[in-house]
């Protein structure tokens, strides 16, 4: 059956670096490919190539490294039939499980345990006509919304979508700028400016592993 493997692209213990979870330690399931060509991406080494596992060693493979947090990335992970099951067995297991996800997927089959981290794609990233706008309708409060900030004009559409669709009472809002190419302090006064609920944040994992793909 098509949910009975996936193609991965590497399976690691880490730092998570972003989201209110940001800090513990971590295991990454990281699988091959993504739909989207985000302008800033930081995983295009994800894009090609992988391993196809069949899902019970995934899984065996994710639990082996003991961290109590596990997270299933990508490229973008539900693009294969495989990671829905897959999240519902980590959780199963006892894990606390997050996936990040583009906006574009459709998350409504994400068991409801999970903790989603769905990324809101503004301008700069090239990709914002293909956001999947009834995602944001499937957001709970244990999930993150992320918006990674280029610019002016992305914190903009990012902070008048987060107003007009009240995202703030929905769940987490994380705002988070593109790794050297926007100032985080400047990020932080527009935040502090217009006083809007939502978290700032830095991928940590590249300030404690810099110029390394992942963080290990
Ligand atoms: S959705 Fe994620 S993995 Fe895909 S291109 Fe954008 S940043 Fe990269």
């Amino acid at each position: 059956m098509k949910e009975d493997t996936l193609v991965i692209h590497e399976i690691y213990a880490s730092i998570q670096g972003e989201s209110t979870f940001a800090g513990l330690p971590c295991t990454f399931v990281r699988t091959t490919g993504c739909n989207l060509r985000c302008s800033w991406c930081d995983t295009t080494q994800a894009f090609y190539g992988g391993t196809r596992m069949a899902r019970a060693e995934v899984l065996a493979r994710a639990l082996a490294t003991e961290t109590p947090l596990v997270e299933l990335t990508g490229g973008e992970p539900l693009l294969q039939p495989g990671s829905f099951p897959l999240l519902a067995e980590l959780c199963d297991a006892g894990r606390t499980v997050l996936v990040e996800t583009s906006g574009e997927a459709d998350v409504s089959r994400v068991d409801p345990r999970v903790h989603k981290i769905m990324d809101l794609k503004a301008p700069g990233s090239g990709e914002t006509h293909r956001m999947e706008w009834r995602n944001l309708d499937l957001l709970k409060p244990t999930d993150e919304a992320k918006a990674v900030i280029l610019d002016r004009r992305d914190y903009e559409w990012a902070r008048d979508l987060v107003r007009q669709r009240a995202l703030a009472e929905r769940c987490t809002v994380l705002f988070s700028p593109v790794h050297g190419q926007l100032d985080p302090g400047q990020l932080a006064r527009w935040v502090l400016d217009d006083g809007l609920p939502v978290r700032v944040q830095v991928q940590m994992h590249k300030y404690l592993w810099p110029g390394v793909e992942r963080g290990v």
